[in-house]
């Protein structure tokens, strides 16, 4: 039976597949908190005729969802958001235990899944198509939006419960249907955002198979998602390596994709900043989350006059930074999401000493407090290094000099990947141009704002190898939705585009 949260507990496995009954006689997987090192619970995961059922669900729900009109469905979702806002303290500490994020973070978090709830029941009245001028007499040329399918959200452990929101609360709006395919770390929060949403639907008489969820691997149960013809869109969140996998599988069916893959964010600090506001925003943006948000600052480009007291600000604050359980608001910081990415994050330091980096902030593991917990790293590097190029999902702080604003938006933009960006200055003209054609090359560029934090309002998403892919909200929508254009010939007469005449004359000798 799956129907509180408190019934995750050690002993007792959870069904990790869901159609409208719950379902799960795959492996059993353990999940173990990063912030206490215990159980939290077990989870039963969806084997391949569950799999296949829960497709085949969402895809028969799918026939009835999309005749509901929009802006019913879109009450669907008011009601959503207000139970997510009856739960938001539950779920946020559920968020923190199973992730490790800060109780702070979690909370705004479920925010963010309240917010985009919000966004879309305005969509409900919104997700219509225009009208064009036809250059034929008597003709209207027209486009409607219609649903597209069943749509397949594969998501990253980092935000383990607004990134399928986010997916969910536009698709719903759109008609279609969705199935979560969570991160194998983060099962528990994806059961509990489902059971939630399964009883909103329930209640205002639809069937709970518009939400389903499988749980497995990526390998395993991703795979099956991902590869199956009934998934008319899938909208995958991870890391690049992964992302260039599924992306090709979609595309070899002809599927369609969203991706949002890894980052390799940047802060340019203009000797023209406010260097306080700066040094706030770039710490922030560099231990945040332990540095495992894709819009982490990972990258920080310093103009050389400023650089010796930009910097001292900025090892102030790491000094202060105050390390520990997050379920307690007294600690910023909290740890990784499991040992191994401990592991993965002193290897990445190590190999930057070997490429010439000097290490200005040491990395340190905290056995004291559990074997996922380590203090943060920073290191002064130069941009050809190889490690520079990468993504370290972990809080690594690069430094590099610069010495005009050119140079340093060539550092910026000279990386494989593309999603956040920001410049601190107060300069007009520095600012202007960062944010040109001639600027930052990424999805999202901030002045005088971090790279993390984004708000639901605009299209999140970023270019290169972040896969080119926007969620979320502006016109973001569309990707959900099937376009169909229509010509009405309300003329009397048969008349063809482009000037081409028909002519219906017998052809004479
Ligand atoms: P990951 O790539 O290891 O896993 C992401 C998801 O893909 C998981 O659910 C995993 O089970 C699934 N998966 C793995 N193999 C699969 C396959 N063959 N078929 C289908 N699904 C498969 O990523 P992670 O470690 O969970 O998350 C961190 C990464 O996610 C970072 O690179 C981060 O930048 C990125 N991320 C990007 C955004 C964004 O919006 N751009 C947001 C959050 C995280």
């Amino acid at each position: 039976m799956n129907r509180t949260f408190s019934s995750f507990d050690a002993n007792n496995p959870v069904s990790g597949a869901f159609d409208g009954e719950w379902m799960g006689s795959g492996r059993v997987g353990t999940v173990v908190s990063p912030v206490t090192g215990e159980v939290i619970g077990k989870v039963a995961v969806a084997n391949a005729e569950e799999c296949d059922k829960v497709i085949a669900s969402s895809h028969h729900a799918f026939q009835q969802w999309k005749l509901v009109p929009a802006p019913v469905r879109a009450e669907v979702v008011r009601r959503l958001g207000q139970a997510l806002r009856d739960h938001k303290e539950e779920l946020a500490q559920l968020v923190t235990l199973e992730m490790g994020k800060p109780i702070g973070e979690s909370l705004g978090e479920v925010q963010e899944m309240i917010d985009i709830c919000d966004f879309a029941v305005g969509l409900g009245r919104q997700v219509g198509g225009i009208t064009f001028p036809s250059e034929r007499a008597g003709h209207r040329l027209m486009e409607q939006w219609h649903p597209l399918g069943v749509v397949g959200v594969v998501t990253a452990f980092n935000f383990p419960v607004a990134v399928w929101a986010w997916n969910a609360a536009l698709a719903l709006v759109c008609g279609d249907t969705v199935i979560w395919k969570p991160s194998s770390k983060t099962p528990l929060t994806a059961i509990a955002c489902t059971r939630i949403a399964a009883k909103v639907l329930e209640e205002n008489g639809h069937p709970a198979a518009i939400l389903g969820l499988v749980i497995g691997s990526g390998r395993d149960v991703g795979d099956r998602l991902i590869s199956d013809k009934r998934v008319a869109l899938v909208s995958y969140t991870g890391s690049v390596a992964t992302g260039r996998y599924v992306g090709a599988k979609v595309q070899e069916r002809f599927g369609r994709t969203i991706l949002e893959l890894g980052g390799n964010n940047a802060a340019i600090i203009s000797s023209k900043a406010d260097l306080d506001q700066a040094a706030v925003a770039v710490w922030f943006g560099a231990i945040g989350t332990a540095g495992q948000r894709c819009t982490s600052t990972r990258r920080l480009i310093v103009q050389d006059e400023i650089y010796d007291s930009f910097m001292e600000r900025l090892m102030s604050l790491y000094n202060q930074l105050r390390i520990g359980d997050t379920r307690s608001r007294e600690f910023m910081m909290g740890p990784l999401v499991d040992p191994a990415a401990v592991e993965t994050m002193l290897h990445a330091v190590e190999t930057a000493r070997q490429q010439g980096a000097k290490v200005v902030l040491e990395p340190r593991k905290l056995p004291e407090l559990g074997e996922s917990y380590i203090t943060p790293c920073v290191a002064e590097v130069t941009p050809d290094m190889g490690i520079v190029q990468e993504e370290t999902f972990a809080p690594i702080l690069w430094v590099m000099r610069y010495k005009t604003l050119e140079e340093a938006i060539a550092i910026q933009n000279g990386v494989p990947q593309g999603l956040s960006s920001s410049l601190f200055s107060n300069d007009m003209l520095e600012c202007e141009r960062f944010i040109s054609a001639a600027g930052s090359d990424c999805g999202m560029a901030n002045v005088n704002a971090g790279t993390s934090g984004a708000e639901i309002g605009g299209a999140f998403g970023g270019e290169k190898e972040t896969g080119g892919g926007r969620e979320s909200g502006s016109d973001s929508w569309k990707a959900y939705m099937r376009r169909l254009t229509s010509t009405i010939n309300y003329s009397g007469k048969v008349e063809l585009a482009q000037g081409i005449r028909i002519s219906t004359e017998p052809a004479t000798k």
